[in-house]
């Protein structure tokens, strides 16, 4: 598998560094506040998991499923998977692998406008600022990668790579 990625982008340990630093803020900006965290199926898994060991107030979790790629296109994006809980009245996070585009958020942020949340913020681990194609900032980022195809640490290549404990760019030969 390691074979297969051109260049690292982010280590195993700089991702650590980045969800002890993430999961401390939102413990201080949440504190004394109703939170549920949700993560984006599949490819925020992995940060999720990891993040919310390091938020050390109580929160609820939840996960829902939207997927808008197809190989290394952004295409459609079809809503799969809802949460279970109630969110009214309740501060969200939604925790996902990379914006990108930004069409997913725009799209969660549509699901939730009339769910009555008293907020919704974004925690993203990756920034990809090159593909927006709308104007949003997520309020938490891991750290910003460049134009190009990455795979590890829940992020896919037609399912595969979501494994790798780092960020890297696949070999070009591999996506041809
Ligand atoms: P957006 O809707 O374009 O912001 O894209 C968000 C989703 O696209 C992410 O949750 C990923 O699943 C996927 N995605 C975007 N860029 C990449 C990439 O470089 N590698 C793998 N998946 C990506
Ligand atoms: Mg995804």
């Amino acid at each position: 598998m390691d074979n297969d990625i051109k260049k690292i982008l982010v280590t195993q340990e700089e991702i650590e560094q980045i969800v002890a630093r993430i999961g401390k803020q939102i413990s201080n900006d949440y504190e004394g506040k109703e939170l549920i965290v949700i993560g984006m199926l599949k490819g925020g898994l992995p940060f999720m998991m990891d993040l919310i060991k390091h938020i050390n107030i109580p929160i609820s979790i939840d996960f829902m499923q939207i997927s808008s790629y197809n190989g290394t296109e952004s295409s459609t994006i079809l809503f799969k998977k809802d949460i279970e809980s109630q969110v009214c009245n309740k501060h969200v996070i939604i925790v996902d692998d990379i914006i990108d585009t930004g069409r997913t958020i725009m799209e969660v942020q549509k699901i939730f406008a009339n769910r009555h949340v008293k907020s919704i913020e974004f925690a993203c681990l990756l920034d990809k600022p090159a593909g927006r194609c709308v104007n949003y900032q997520p309020k938490y980022i891991g750290t910003t990668v460049p134009n190009e195809f990455v795979v590890g640490y829940g992020l896919d290549y037609n399912e595969y790579y979501r494994n790798l404990p780092y960020i890297g760019v696949l070999k070009e030969e591999k996506y041809k």
